[in-house]
């Protein structure tokens, strides 16, 4: 661990559990002052975080008043992690509408609506980082069962890139992570739920998941070259997915 991100202020989303709790761990480990948020606020007791507090991302009206409370005692924020999001399992078939407008909001809305809160103060602020969850399951990949989470990814991927090339000129950098399968909370509950609905043992439904890893192996928190691609997002001072290179800060 470096102290690069000394001082820093960083918001992350979903910080309770699994990536969302990884990253903002890794973070304090860099000396940033994090801000762990999640809808859950028992999830995020242990963080050593400069704040922890609840934070519903399907509210705007949450997003905008915590936005304001966090910019009067933090100032702009430098890293924005956006991590909120669910796995709705199926084909179009058992994807209901309220199934897709659900995946889109928790998955896609809560990063147009925390983007929109505090870029306006980070663009006042001349620099700053915005690190979007996506999945390898998205525009780079479909896979059996995950219809209306493939298509909210694809969609991050798109918000991704539009921000990136709006703002990069003005010291806003914009990425995305896509990661493999993670082995977190929601993912045992994922192979408890495979194993219920289709009657296989809950190896064999394990099996599976790894069988479809081009590495043979499930992803595990920040152990892996997945935290190398996150702190790459959030430290490098060249662009992800924008087109010019920013000006090193
Ligand atoms: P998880 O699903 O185990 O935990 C999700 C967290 O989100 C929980 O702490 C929950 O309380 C919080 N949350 C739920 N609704 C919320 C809301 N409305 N507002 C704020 N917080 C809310 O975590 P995970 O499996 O590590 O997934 C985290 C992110 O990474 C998701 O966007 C997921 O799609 C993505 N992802 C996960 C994997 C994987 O295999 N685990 C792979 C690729 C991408």
């Amino acid at each position: 661990m470096t102290d690069r991100l000394k001082n820093k202020v960083a918001l992350v989303t979903a910080a309770g559990q699994g990536i969302g709790r990884a990253i903002a761990d890794a973070l304090i480990a860099e000396g940033a002052k994090v801000i762990a948020t999640d809808i859950a606020a028992d999830k995020l007791k242990g963080l050593k975080a400069a704040k922890c507090a609840k934070l519903d991302v399907l509210s705007t009206k949450a997003v905008d008043a915590f936005a304001k409370s966090i910019t009067k005692d933090f100032g702009a924020l430098n890293v924005l992690v956006n991590v909120a999001g669910y796995v709705h399992q199926g084909t179009v078939l058992e994807c209901s509408e309220k199934d897709w407008d659900f995946s889109f909001d928790l998955n896609v809305k809560s990063m147009h609506r925390t983007i929109k809160a505090f870029l306006p103060v980070m663009l006042k602020n001349g620099v700053g980082s915005i690190v979007n969850m996506s999945s390898g399951v998205s525009s780079i990949k479909g896979l059996p069962n995950r219809y209306a989470y493939g298509a909210t990814k694809a969609a991050v991927i798109g918000l991704t890139k539009a921000v990136a090339a709006d703002f990069i000129t003005r010291g806003i950098r914009c990425n995305a992570i896509c990661p493999g399968t993670i082995v977190s909370p929601s993912f045992e509950e994922r192979v408890k739920a495979v194993s219920q609905t289709t009657g296989k043992p809950l190896k064999a439904v394990r099996e599976n998941f790894i069988a479809r890893q081009p590495m043979a192996r499930l992803g595990t928190l920040v152990a892996d070259a997945q935290r190398a691609q996150w702190q790459w997002a959030l430290l490098s001072t060249h662009v992800g997915l924008a087109f010019r290179t920013a000006k090193a800060r």
